[in-house]
């Protein structure tokens, strides 16, 4: 059995500072620290800040004192606006691309555009980036969606995407709504570590028996790694290596493996320590 992981793969700029802040003001800041909401998509390194006292709060509504780490996904504007009015220590973990997205498009509504996300309209990222805008925000997931747009022909349009879109998905709904809106401004800021990764992956993907993508089951990004591999080779979507079923490989097979961004190192390392004990074993 050969095993062979992905170019790019596992956690991503924006989701290691955010754990390393997480970390940080566990052992220097006032207690206790609370996140809001998962500080990242991946319920064991959850489990694991938890374990250094970095609480999950579902809500910040009723928070009055301690520290709090924003997620690199960012809040609505409100929220943010109210956190930083208590007496609370706030850590902005937001990454930074998130935040170029959240600062595009404040000022493209501002400037009168109607906007357009392509993303998923539930996800945290999305619901901060509609906040920013002074209108009216479209969020649109399938070519479905966008037949429904109802925007008026002729319409000042621009069109942003969630940072972790697929770039196959994106071009494909731009290119529909430029058929609807033919002056309609591009904006991809779908983020390199998200590119990078769809890239590494989907060239894995061609080059093996059986690809394993390792992630949450709540990582958008990972889901999208999902749909990347499984379009190329037979694919498995695992958040650790208890749920590989021996089944699933044989010993002559190269075993893919690529993981999201919010997929730590260790979690990668467990699974090929276990694909490598059990390849004498395998059928
Ligand atoms: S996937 Fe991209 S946008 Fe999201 S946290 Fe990582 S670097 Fe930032």
């Amino acid at each position: 059995m050969k095993i062979k992981i992905a170019g790019k793969a596992g956690f991503c700029y924006g989701v290691r500072k955010a754990v390393e802040l997480a970390e940080k003001a566990a052992g220097e800041n006032k207690k206790p620290i609370y996140t809001a909401g998962p500080l990242i998509h991946n319920q064991q390194e959850v489990r694991r800040l938890s374990g250094l006292g970095v609480k999950v709060l579902s809500s910040v509504e009723n928070i009055g004192s301690g520290t709090i780490v924003i997620r690199t996904h960012g809040l609505p504007k409100k929220t943010m606006l109210k956190l930083r009015r208590k007496a609370l220590t706030v850590i902005d973990a937001t990454c930074p691309f998130v935040k170029r997205v959240q600062h595009l498009v404040e000022k493209l509504s501002k400037d009168g555009y109607n906007i357009i996300v392509i993303g998923e309209k539930n996800h945290p990222e999305v619901v901060g980036l509609v906040s920013y805008s002074s209108k009216p925000v479209v969020v649109v997931n399938t070519e479905e969606g966008v037949k429904r747009l109802a925007l008026p022909p002729g319409a000042s349009v621009a069109i942003v995407s969630q940072t972790t879109q697929s770039s196959e998905k994106f071009n494909k709904l731009v290119s529909l709504i430029r058929k609807k809106y033919r002056t309609a401004k591009i904006y991809n800021t779908i983020c390199n570590a998200s590119n990078e990764r769809q890239k590494a992956a989907a060239s894995l993907a061609g080059k093996v028996d059986v690809m394993l993508v390792i992630g949450g089951k709540n990582s958008g990004n990972t889901a999208r790694l999902n749909d990347i591999c499984r379009k190329r080779v037979k694919t498995y979507h695992i958040e650790s290596a208890r749920d590989i079923k021996e089944s699933w490989v044989e010993k002559n097979m190269t075993i893919g493996i690529t993981a999201g961004a919010s997929t730590p190192e260790w979690i990668i390392n467990e699974v090929v320590a276990y694909l490598s004990r059990n390849a004498l074993s395998a059928k």
